[in-house]
C-alpha cells in the first residue's frame, strides 16, 4: 500500500513540475546573465530577410518597460508562437542572445524591408510570460496621440511616434501629456478581441528623408535603451555594469534604404483605430494556463485576415 501512495506521490510531483513549467515559473533568465544580442538584421531561419542597418533611429529613448531583464524576440517563430514549437513561456523565450524580427514576413508595407513587407517593430518579452503584471513605460516626453483597441500611440515633439501593443490596464488618455518613465499600461497578450502571446510590441514611426513617414527599425534603439537601463556598456557608467560582456559587434555593413522602389507611407499610418500592424500572424499552441488555444488562434487567423484585407486596400 505505502508503494502505491508513493508511485501516486510520484506522479502527482511529476505532474505539478510539468504544470509549473507550463506555467513559466521554474525560472526566468537573472539580470546576472550576460546580455548578448544577435546582429540587426539576423532573423530566425525561415522568418524572412532582415535589414542591416547600424542607425539608431530614436537615440537616448528610455527602455519601454519599466524593469529588466526583458527579451527581444520573435513571438510568432518564438515558442508558443504561431510558427514556433513549445510554450510561450519556455525558458528559450525568455533567454539571451536577442532577435531582431522587425522585417520579419508579415503583409504590411515596409520601404526599409529587402521584401518590401515586414513585421513593423520589434517583439520584446517582459521578465516573465504573466500578462498584466510588467509595466510600460513612456520611452519619451511626448504625447499620446491614439488609443485602440490593443495599441497605444506615444509621439515626441519631433514627430517620431512610438506604438505599444498589446498592453492590458492602460492608465493613458487620448491627447495626454505623458513624461519618460511614466506609466502606459501593462505587458500583456491584448489583441482585442483574440490574444496573442505576452509580450510588447514596440514600434518606432518616423520621417525618413527620401522615404516618408515609416516604421523604421527599432532594434539597435531599444538595445541601447536596454544598456542603459541595465547599467550595461560605456555609456552606462555604472562601476557595477563591468562584469557583463558586450555585446558581439554586429557586421558594419549598412543597407541602403529603401531596398524597393519608395513607396508612399502605410496606409495605417495613422489610422482612426491604432490596431497594431505588426503581430499579424497571432499565436497557436498554448497559452500562460497551459491550455491550448487553437481556436482562439483560428477566430484571430480569420479576424486578422479581414483586417488585413481591409487595411491593405
Ligand atoms: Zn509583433
Amino acid at each position: 500500500m505505502s508503494a502505491s501512495l508513493s508511485s501516486r506521490t510520484r506522479a502527482l510531483l511529476v505532474g505539478a513540475a510539468v504544470a509549473l513549467a507550463s506555467l513559466g515559473a521554474a525560472r526566468v533568465a537573472s539580470a546576472a546573465d550576460p546580455f548578448t544580442y544577435d546582429p540587426p538584421g539576423q532573423l530566425v531561419n525561415g522568418s524572412g530577410k532582415g535589414r542591416v542597418d547600424m542607425n539608431v533611429y530614436a537615440p537616448g529613448i528610455r527602455f519601454p518597460i519599466e524593469s529588466g531583464p526583458a527579451f527581444a524576440n520573435s513571438q510568432v517563430w518564438g515558442h508558443g508562437g504561431n510558427s514556433g514549437t513549445g510554450s510561450q513561456c519556455d525558458i528559450e523565450n525568455f533567454s539571451y542572445p536577442w532577435h531582431d524580427n522587425y522585417c520579419e514576413t508579415r503583409d504590411w508595407d515596409m520601404p526599409l524591408c529587402p521584401s518590401g513587407s515586414g513585421h513593423q517593430g520589434q517583439d520584446i518579452r517582459a521578465a516573465s510570460c504573466k500578462p498584466g503584471v510588467h509595466q510600460a513605460v513612456a520611452v519619451v516626453d511626448g504625447t499620446i496621440t491614439s488609443i485602440g483597441s490593443y495599441s497605444v500611440y506615444l509621439t515626441a515633439a519631433d514627430g517620431t511616434r512610438f506604438d505599444y501593443l498589446h498592453e492590458q490596464d492602460v492608465v493613458v488618455k487620448e491627447g495626454q501629456k505623458v513624461k519618460r518613465g511614466d506609466p502606459i499600461g501593462k505587458v500583456s497578450n491584448n489583441f482585442g478581441d483574440s490574444v496573442t502571446t505576452v509580450h510588447l510590441h514596440f514600434n518606432i514611426h518616423q520621417n525618413v528623408a527620401g522615404v516618408g513617414a515609416v516604421y523604421v527599425p527599432p532594434y539597435l534603439s531599444v538595445i541601447k535603451a536596454y544598456e542603459t537601463l541595465e547599467g550595461i556598456g560605456v555609456d552606462a557608467g555604472a562601476p557595477e555594469a563591468a562584469a557583463p560582456a558586450p555585446a558581439p559587434a554586429p557586421s558594419a555593413t549598412v543597407q541602403e534604404a529603401p531596398v524597393t522602389a519608395p513607396e508612399p507611407p502605410p496606409n495605417d499610418a495613422a489610422p482612426a483605430d491604432a490596431s497594431d500592424g505588426g503581430c499579424t500572424l497571432a499565436f497557436a499552441g498554448r497559452d500562460n494556463t497551459g491550455t491550448t488555444t487553437w481556436f482562439g488562434a483560428a477566430l484571430a487567423l480569420t479576424a486578422l485576415g479581414i483586417v488585413a484585407k481591409r487595411r491593405r486596400r
